[in-house]
């Protein structure tokens, strides 16, 4: 008889998403009448912007002419696009980022999640606690997390860095040794960021204990403190020891258009074997290309106009994270987060859980955010709440919730 892959069989039960989805409907049957508003889920609202639907527009027509078709495409993206990240988002950085150590893709969730293919489930992995839950499921998946305590919330062979208020919701550098220690800064769910200096320890540490620090920067675009990396390899040795994520989908609008990259610098080896030399292998063998249409979309986003549209769209969100971490002030909450990232991530009131406050805040003031113990253990006592909703919502949105708390 056909065996599956056990490891499914211990995810536990529904992911965070869905079940939020449940408790929503649910409440959205049994109430026809009152409008919910969400600022739960991590997807923006603003469309795509004028240079970039211009540029599908133009890559459609080519699509559409004998002479211009274009079928596959290089797996590891066209060389005008890898040429425009290098540029941009690296050499502009002081980060020297060759366009072959740059693989585009369809999103950053696949990357994260499929990078583990390239290292034996033997590994030790490390990752923060609360976290963005795809690194943590998809080590599962493959065995590398071991099995699941439904007590703790916990996989007995993965390493929980805490991340929490005394510490500033950044982790500390793990006692037991990590062989590979997934970091996300500006953090989702935290939305906190990590700054120049801190990140150079753990680029240390990974480089003294041959360790691979894979660094998730989806939401880079949001930093607005100076003192706050916009790459990994702007710090001295990050090149040894890290492979870099990012994506379109939160500077530009990509959630549904789709495109991300990943970074692998050569000199990031293992036992004298090119680390990137696997990943293509992987990528090639895989993934058959980002479409054509989606990667000039991507290009246009580095174009002198791309670039002042998409500051546009950061403004218009980080308008909304101040308006939510205002008006939660103001309403009597302690508020993390909203500055380098579009996440707030705010506590609780005290006696209630995550959840509790979840439901109270849908069925009272009728806005949904995310539960902060839905990325981990340590996210107890935390809710996310996110600045992409329309600005109309936000508004009514934080309107209610302050006047539901004020005292
Ligand atoms: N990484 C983090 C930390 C995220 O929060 C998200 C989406 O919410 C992603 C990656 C996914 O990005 P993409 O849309 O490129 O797959």
């Amino acid at each position: 008889m056909v065996k599956l892959n056990d490891n499914y069989l211990k995810l536990p039960g529904s992911y965070l998403f869905s079940e939020i989805a449940k408790r929503v409907s649910a409440f959205t049957e049994a109430n026809p009448d009152k409008k919910v508003i969400k600022l739960g889920i991590g997807d923006v609202t603003l469309p795509l912007t004028k240079s970039v639907i211009e540029a599908m527009h133009k890559a459609v027509d080519e699509m559409g002419a004998a002479a211009t078709f274009r079928g596959y495409g290089p797996e590891q993206g066209y060389e005008f696009l890898r040429k425009a990240i290098a540029e941009n988002d690296y050499c502009a950085r002081g980060a020297d980022i060759a366009p072959d150590e740059i693989f585009v893709s369809d999103g950053a969730k696949s990357d994260t999640g499929n990078i583990g293919d390239i290292f034996s489930v033997d590994n030790k992995v490390a990752v923060c606690d609360p976290v963005y839950p795809v690194y943590v499921d998809t080590n599962a998946m493959v065995g590398r997390a071991g099995d699941f305590n439904a007590e703790t919330g916990m996989w007995n062979n993965l390493i929980y860095m805490p991340c929490l208020e005394e510490n500033g919701f950044l982790p500390e550098l793990p006692k037991e040794r990590a062989d590979i220690i997934y970091l996300c800064f500006p953090n989702n769910p935290s939305g906190v960021a990590m700054k120049r200096d801190e990140l150079k320890k753990w680029v240390d540490y990974a480089n003294e204990n041959k360790s691979i620090i894979l660094y998730d920067g989806a939401y880079e675009a949001y930093i607005s403190e100076e003192d706050v990396p916009h790459t990994i390899y702007e710090i001295e040795g990050a090149k040894t020891c890290a492979i870099e994520f990012k994506s379109f989908s939160k500077n530009a609008g990509f959630t549904g258009t789709r495109c991300g990259y990943t970074v692998i610098p050569k000199e990031l080896k293992v036992n004298g074997v090119e680390v990137r030399s696997l990943w293509n292998r992987r990528h090639t063998t895989k993934f058959n290309g980002t479409p054509y249409v989606t990667q000039r979309a991507a290009e246009a986003v580095y174009s002198p106009e791309g670039k002042e549209e998409v500051k546009g769209l950061i403004k218009y969100y980080m308008e909304n994270a101040k308006i939510i971490s205002d008006g939660l002030k103001k309403a009597g909450f302690t508020v993390y987060g909203g500055v380098n990232s579009p996440y707030i991530w705010l506590k609780v009131p005290q006696g209630m859980t995550s959840w509790e406050f979840f439901d109270y805040l849908l069925e009272k003031v009728n806005v949904v955010g995310t539960p902060g113990s839905g990325f981990g253990p340590s996210g107890e006592g935390y809710f996310r709440l996110t600045a992409f909703g329309s600005r109309d919502n936000t508004l009514e949105a934080i309107d209610r919730i302050v006047k539901t708390f004020e005292q």
